[in-house]
């Protein structure tokens, strides 16, 4: 199963794409906790990326085309996968759909995570209280919120346009078992 989750940060959709990824067995590609996972290096990239990110602006596409193109055809995506936090810009979405028809990988669902912004700003705040990220401050929220705008809700829009009858709007104000229910649900039903 070969899935696409869409939403604003702080939707949820990370804590769902990891719950429905053990569910169905699948690999959960979440871009966010690669990149997070490559600050430790300590080397000039690591810096970099560094500075990026606590700013809440967004790694330049040929990094994560790169990450995504190698982890997609590795032997862990072999059962499938949940795309969380990619493709995030117009050109990420042209790489990926052109890399997923050369190597035959169809896209069975994409979700797309809707959500008051206002909601976000309260949730996010919340979280880095727990999990100390430094992207999670009310300037950086804004900023992070203001990118997915302008870069990524293109991105669904497209999507919507492009597979309409795999494509699901999910309501993700709603509890987080309320919304895993209605995830399988969908996906037990398959195209629309
Ligand atoms: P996330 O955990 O998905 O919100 O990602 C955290 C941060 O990682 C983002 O604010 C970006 O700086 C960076 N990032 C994650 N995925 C991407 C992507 N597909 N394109 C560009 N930057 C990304």
């Amino acid at each position: 199963m070969k899935i696409v989750f869409f939403g604003p940060p702080g939707s949820g959709k990370g804590t769902q794409a990891k719950l429905l990824a053990k569910s169905l067995n699948i690999l959960h590609l979440s871009t966010g906790d690669i990149l997070r996972e490559k600050l430790n290096d300590g080397d000039a990239l690591s810096f970099k990326l560094k500075k990026i990110m606590s700013s809440g602006n967004l790694v330049s596409d040929e990094i994560l085309n790169q990450i995504i193109a190698d982890k997609l055809i590795s032997e862990g995506c072999s059962n499938g996968f949940i795309l969380d936090g990619y493709p995030r810009t117009i050109s990420q979405s042209e790489f990926f759909l052109s890399f997923a028809e050369s190597n035959k990988l169809n896209l069975d669902i994409i979700f797309d995570f809707k959500i008051d912004f206002k909601l976000v700003q309260e949730r996010i705040i919340n979280r880095s209280k727990q999990e100390q990220r430094s992207d999670d401050n009310i300037d950086v929220v804004k900023n992070r919120l203001d990118k997915y705008t302008k870069e990524t809700y293109p991105v669904s829009q497209f999507f919507s346009q492009n597979f309409d009858q795999n494509f699901f709007t999910i309501d993700a104000s709603q509890e987080v078992s309320k919304i895993q229910k209605e995830l399988m649900n969908i996906i037990k039903k398959g195209q629309k």
